[in-house]
């Protein structure tokens, strides 16, 4: 574009748009829909069920008590799905009574196997431990070697069958990748007229290594629907390449995810910025964040993750929103900064109760701003908003009700009023 027509197009004509400006939404991809089964209780993955969120205990299996109570936090925070290592046959044996112990506190929150090595041999010798799972995670490139690779595959896939056509995630993952697949695919290129660059050819692995795997659990008999894919890799762009391959090639429910995110603000802003692209997209029926927990941190922060990236994206809705300011030098008191994260902690904190109590409240939008400038405008936007006073402002803060100014709070009590009043807001409204 020369000077002259960029100059014009960035000019602004006051005659009418010829056209609205497109509505970015998050598409759907068509695509088959799994049945995971915990007693009568049915969650759906992929077709039209929402993007389910899933975790994984990092207790040890045995210990049927903490594992009981970390699924127990995990599904309160939200997760719908979550993961227990089986490796020995101890943790086999411990599985039933974990699940005994969370159907005794009403929790139907299904249970998911994560199988590596010896899962043909467990879900042999253990049957009530393959029949309390909902669900069986496996991972092709842990099955086995040669020969034992398929046979002890098919083993896994029989005993899925064998108990209802369990639901069943085949995991492959670039850090267990298929080595004989992988050198396979390297020769092959190495004869190509050009050959692919090396990333390409481990995409082209892992893509290869889950569909494979998913051809032959139908050929053995597994319910198609069953079958839900996932490809795992830790790089951002990474994960985008292969999904959207995945995403291309199969009808399958696709389970999202960057393997080994990594701690703290590094894992959750690498694990959201390769979700967001992926789910905007229609890419990905359920997904997990791996963040490694900080020490002393809850294992359920990586819920609470996954839960704001759907919700950030507009594609659920768990939590009523705070819209907050970042502050700047307007506002040199931390007055606001308190209010927000008060009301914000306050909101999370009466949720489980809320959910139950007043349906539709994770729909409300609170607006907590720190001066004149965005405060009354972006509270006008809100369900109930405040903006407080900046620097040199007068001191009171007008609330704001359905986008009507509808008092003004003064004073040391301002933050317990502004509660009181979101309180009576959810009462009337959602009552
Ligand atoms: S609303 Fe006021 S205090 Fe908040 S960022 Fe904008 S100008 Fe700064």
């Amino acid at each position: 574009m020369n000077t002259q027509a960029a100059t014009a197009a960035n000019s602004a004509d006051s005659s009418l748009s010829e056209a609205p400006i497109p509505m970015a939404q998050a598409q759907r991809r068509p695509r088959r829909q799994a049945q995971v089964r915990t007693g009568d209780h049915v969650l759906t993955i992929g077709g039209d069920a929402p993007v389910r969120v899933q975790s994984m205990t990092n207790t040890d299996t045995v210990d049927v008590i903490e594992t009981a109570i970390q699924v127990k936090e995990l599904a309160q925070a939200g997760s719908e799905l979550v993961r227990i290592t089986v490796n020995t046959p101890e943790a086999a044996a411990a599985v039933p009574a974990i699940r005994e112990q969370l159907d005794k506190m009403g929790l139907a929150v299904p249970l998911v196997g994560d199988f590596h090595y010896n899962g043909h041999r467990l879900l042999t010798d253990f049957p009530e431990c393959a029949q309390a799972l909902s669900k069986y995670r496996i991972n092709p490139g842990n099955v086995g070697k040669g020969d034992k690779k398929d046979k002890q595959f098919a083993m896994m896939v029989e005993a899925a069958i064998r108990h209802g056509h369990k639901a069943v995630r085949i995991g492959v993952n670039w850090g267990s990748l298929d080595q004989e697949l992988l050198a396979e695919l390297m020769d092959d290129n190495a004869r190509r007229a050009h050959p692919w660059d090396a990333r390409q050819v481990m995409y082209d692995a892992l893509v290869r290594s889950a569909l494979q795997s998913a051809d032959l659990a139908r050929d053995i008999g597994l319910d198609p629907n069953q079958i839900i894919i996932s490809c795992k890799v830790s790089g951002v762009q990474d994960l985008i390449s292969v999904y959207r391959a995945l995403a291309d090639r199969c009808d399958y429910a696709l389970h999202l995810g960057l393997t080994e995110a990594g701690m703290g603000t590094r894992g959750t802003v690498a694990s959201a910025a390769a979700l967001s692209v992926l789910l905007q997209e229609g890419i990905g029926d359920t997904i997990r964040v791996s963040l490694t927990p900080q020490p002393g941190e809850s294992r359920t922060q990586e819920v609470v993750v996954a839960l704001e990236i759907l919700q950030a994206l507009g594609l659920r809705q768990f939590n009523p929103s705070v819209t907050a300011c970042p502050g700047c030098g307007r506002t040199t008191s931390t007055t606001f900064q308190e209010l927000a994260k008060q009301i914000d902690d306050y909101l999370r904190a009466q949720m489980p109760v809320w959910r139950e109590r007043f349906p539709g409240v994770e729909g409300l939008k609170v607006a907590v701003m720190g001066c004149i400038v965005n405060g009354p405008g972006e509270s006008k936007h809100a369900d109930i908003g405040i903006s407080l006073p900046g620097t040199g402002e007068a001191p009171a803060a007008p609330v704001f009700i359905d986008g009507q100014k509808a008092m003004t709070l003064r004073g040391e009590g301002i933050v317990q009023e502004f509660q009181t009043l979101v309180e009576q807001y959810i009462e009337r409204r959602y009552g």
